[in-house]
């Protein structure tokens, strides 16, 4: 168990495109249970391995009932649109205005191995596109439409 240090936007890898996982083995297992303990301490919704420096198609999302792990995701189908806030933990202080799915439907593997598809809604749809996006180098920031600080959205409420 251990906290992982969360990479803030203008480092290279966080630009960079992971790789699929070809074993999973005890470190691929131990980076999982690190980047749940990374997510809950800075209480995300979701966290990608290369946003704690690991250029691996792998990421974790917080359903509110579960942290459910992703490795090697496929996105299988993407219904609707929905037009709201977002952030990212590699961003922080920031928030943008980003269009996604209402629906996104993933297939992936679990940390046996096994494959399993999973279909989120509004923000859990929010959050597995924006995890995926960080497989492939992209932040939230590059989508958003409108972006502002945290101060400013205190200001709003
Ligand atoms: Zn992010």
């Amino acid at each position: 168990m251990a906290l992982l240090n969360i990479l803030r936007e203008g480092e290279e890898t966080l630009r960079k495109k992971s790789r699929p996982v070809e074993v999973i083995n005890p470190r691929v297992l131990r980076l999982l249970d690190d980047m749940k303990d990374t997510l809950k301490k800075a209480e995300g919704v979701g966290l990608a391995a290369p946003q704690v420096g690991v250029l691996r198609r792998i990421f974790i999302v917080d359903t509110g009932e579960k942290v459910m792990e992703f490795i090697n995701p496929v996105i299988l189908q993407e219904d609707g649109v929905q037009v709201g806030t977002e952030g990212c933990l590699s961003c922080p202080g920031k928030y943008g205005i980003v269009s996604r799915p209402m629906r996104t439907k993933v297939k992936a593997l679990d940390r046996n191995g096994n494959e399993f598809v999973f279909e989120g809604e509004e923000l859990i749809s929010r959050a597995l596109c924006h995890e995926y996006d960080h497989l492939d180098g992209i932040l939230y920031v590059d989508k958003a439409s409108e972006m502002f600080s945290a101060d400013a959205r205190e200001f709003d409420d």
